[in-house]
């Protein structure tokens, strides 16, 4: 391949991520679940030798994505198999066009604009120009793992250099709809050059694709992970105080936690907290949090509307809407719109309701402060809310009921599929904003219900959500591919 192309500039990055040890989930998981996962990585690790495994995203921080990968790239590493991760580049015009192919396989016209042949023609341009420093590191039977839209576009080069290319779909929409058949097309040739597909779940798969080459294979949280370690009450309560959440910071000893590296952390930066000079809540407030990206489908101003008109006059509470710091995520070019529209909705509040609303962003430039600051939120909150109104999967579902918290959350995607009865709540209309409303104040008064989901909320995700469970959905597809 030759650099001659109109992007030289674009260039993938490798992501280091620390080698995680498999035996921490033996005491989580018991002895026969641990020795199955032991077993099925030593039988993985000899069919890989030689070859490596390359996984290509669109970025290192912030969404499920590079939540997922970068812990499961680490155990892997641990199972004597060489799987690397690439961050692809590229620049506005690019992350446009891939935010409009995610919003239409959602079913979502996004900013409505074309996905016809200038654009494929960009999107050919950018994908041209990572391919140069990808080719240079995949050699033939290696596998490569294309993951979500921004990355598929490098399938044919990939497969044709004797790569045995896999797209792993993060997003999807049950049925399909205008915006939908669009995505597709746009999508389908580069797909035509997998050899597998992965989607979080079967309802995800378009009819058109051959059922004989996909996997589904549901993401997983990380127990271990600075997200979702195990946190005392106190380091909680200092890091909130820390961020400027709550009230009673400044001098005291740092909140801390576990880098994923092992090493000790300190909180030290703070939020970015609106609505400015609001007073810091307090501890014992019941406090109720989203926790999403700045993205329209999240319906974050939904959830302050719902929460606004529902609960003053009716329950003491507060709510979080918690996002990552607007400059940050470089691959979502509405954020700043979204989070914007988040700011109006805040203003246009009734005073004794804007009191009760935070908007939070979250530093992003040290990812494992910034994961410990979103899990001491998960564990302050009385109950966590996911009212998107299309979700792939919905990690911060997850990540909630692990620890032990009872969710609120939509019954649309993924999200259908982690809330099981009686583990949470499902909406069964997310843009009826009173239902909503009127469901979260009636939870609120009810802490025995609360802590009955939360506990059933934990057990449902140690025994299908953990980790463990991805590694070996994972090898199974290997298997598959290599024999
Ligand atoms: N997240 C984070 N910091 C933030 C906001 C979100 O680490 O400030 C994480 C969140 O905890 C979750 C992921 O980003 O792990 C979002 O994944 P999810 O599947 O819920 O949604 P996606 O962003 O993939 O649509």
């Amino acid at each position: 391949m030759t650099t001659d192309h109109p992007f030289p500039e674009f260039s993938v990055r490798e992501i280091n991520v620390p080698v995680h040890a498999l035996s921490r989930f033996e005491p989580l998981i018991g002895e026969e679940r641990y020795g199955e996962l032991r077993r099925v990585a030593a039988l993985t690790s000899h069919r890989l030798e030689g070859k490596t495994v390359w996984n290509l995203s669109s970025t290192a921080a912030g969404g499920g994505v590079a939540e997922m990968l970068q812990v499961l790239v680490g155990y892997i590493q641990d199972a004597n198999i060489d799987i690397r991760w690439l961050v692809m580049a590229g620049d506005p015009e690019f992350f446009y066009i891939t935010k409009r192919i995610h919003n239409r396989l959602h079913g979502a016209a996004g900013d409505a604009g074309e996905l016809g042949p200038n654009e494929a023609a960009h999107y050919t341009d950018i994908m041209a120009a990572n391919l140069v420093s990808v080719m240079s590191r995949v050699r033939p039977g290696d596998l490569v793992l294309l993951h979500d839209p921004q990355t598929v576009g490098m399938a044919a080069a990939l497969a044709e250099a004797g790569a045995r290319v896999i797209w792993r779909c993060h997003v999807g929409r049950e049925g399909s709809n205008e915006w939908t058949d669009e995505a597709w097309w746009f999508l389908r040739p580069h797909l035509a050059h997998c050899e597998a597909y992965i989607f979080s779940l079967r309802q995800y798969v378009p009819s058109w694709m051959d059922e004989s080459r996909v996997q589904v294979i549901p993401p997983s949280i990380d127990p271990f992970s600075p997200k979702n370690q195990e946190m005392f009450q106190g380091d909680v309560i200092r890091t909130l105080r820390r961020i400027g959440l709550l009230e009673g910071g400044g001098a005291g000893a740092p909140a801390t936690f576990t880098r994923r590296d092992g090493t000790p952390g300190h909180i030290g930066r703070r939020a970015s907290i609106l609505p400015e000079g609001g007073p810091p809540l307090d501890p014992d407030a019941p406090l109720v949090i989203q926790v999403s990206r700045w993205d329209r489908l999240k319906d974050m101003t939904g959830v302050l509307q719902g929460f606004a008109s529902s609960m003053v006059g009716r329950v003491d509470a507060h709510l979080a809407l918690v996002g990552p710091s607007v400059a940050d995520v470089t691959d979502d070019p509405e954020e700043a719109e979204v989070f914007a529209e988040c700011v109006s909705a805040l203003e246009a509040l009734p005073a004794d309701a804007r009191r009760r609303v935070k908007l939070v962003t979250l530093p992003m430039e040290d990812i494992d402060e910034n994961a410990a600051m979103v899990n001491a939120l998960q564990r302050h909150a009385t109950v966590i809310v996911q009212k998107s109104l299309v979700e792939g999967f919905g990690l911060t579902v997850a990540e909630g009921m692990w620890k032990a918290k009872a969710v609120v959350a939509s019954s649309v995607g993924g999200i259908t599929e982690q809330v099981a009865f009686g583990t949470g709540i499902l909406l069964a209309d997310p843009t009826d904003l009173p239902m909503f409303g009127d469901t979260l104040a009636e939870l609120l008064t009810r802490p025995d219900q609360i802590a009955q989901l939360g506990a059933r909320a934990r057990q449902h995700v140690l025994e299908t959500f953990v980790g463990d469970k991805h590694l070996l959905r994972y090898a199974q597809l290997i298997e598959w591919l290599v024999s």
